[in-house]
């Protein structure tokens, strides 16, 4: 049996140690209960939403998901809990972007124009979010030809696009290394963090870490990781 709320403490430890090593938690900070720079994205996807419901329960309120259908299902499944947070971090079918802007108040997986200037027109039109959705684009850091997401030089012009998008609010980037990616890879995400934060305020946010990956991540700027099975426990389908 998985104990998600054992689980998720040890992850959190993880993170609190790892924020230490790198020196962007200092022990008197830490006195005063200073609130982490990293903080927690739950991944459940191909899990049930018993298991969302203990990790919430153990005060763990931002999930993410990958697979739209799935996602759909448990977010109306899961709608009586009030402080829950969805975010999407999967590949995004330009024809979904309707479901995906109206079930989510994040999406860590926008790599071009179009997907940016619809999720913005779904919200204009439908006007069902108060807030605006936030946004991160995603960055293939690795030059995988199997992975979505922009490369370097396109992140600037992609993120001028979505800044200009009234309903959208661009956070960051998010990025999944390929496995035992060189360290080069993630001195290259936390640069173009840091640029990216110089020229747009609302830029606090760097996506990056999984299971992992989580302690090099944090070691690089990450404010954001996303981790599944630390929590959850493997995937069985391997999705
Ligand atoms: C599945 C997934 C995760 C979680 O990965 P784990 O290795 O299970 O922690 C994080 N980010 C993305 C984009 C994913 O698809």
């Amino acid at each position: 049996m998985i104990n998600v709320k054992d689980n998720l403490n040890k992850v959190k430890a993880q993170i609190q140690q790892a924020c230490q090593q790198s020196g962007r938690l200092t022990p008197l900070a830490e006195l005063s209960k200073q609130s982490s720079p990293v903080s927690l994205l739950a991944v459940s996807k191909t899990k049930p939403t018993s298991l969302v419901e203990q990790a919430y329960l153990a005060g763990q309120h931002d999930f993410g998901e990958n697979y739209l259908q799935e996602a759909v299902e448990k977010i109306a499944e899961l709608a009586n809990l009030p402080e829950i947070v969805w975010h999407f971090i999967g590949p995004i079918q330009s024809n979904k972007t309707k479901q995906i802007a109206s079930n989510f108040s994040w999406v860590h997986s926008v790599d071009r124009e179009k997907i940016a200037l619809r999720l913005n027109q779904h919200l204009t039109d439908d006007n069902c979010h108060d807030t605006p959705l936030n946004i991160c684009l995603q960055v293939n850091i690795s030059n995988e030809e199997s992975k979505s997401g922009i490369s370097i030089e396109q992140v600037f012009s992609l993120a001028k696009i979505v800044d200009s998008c009234d309903k959208l609010t661009l956070r960051g980037l998010m990025a999944v290394p390929e496995k035992n990616a060189p360290k080069a890879c993630y001195e290259q995400m936390q640069q173009l963090f840091t640029q990216l934060k110089k020229q747009y305020p609302s830029v606090d946010t760097l996506s990056l870490g999984m299971s992992n990956d989580l302690d090099n991540a944090v070691a690089h700027g990450s404010t954001m990781v996303r981790i599944g099975t630390a929590i959850f426990g493997a995937r069985e389908n391997k999705i």
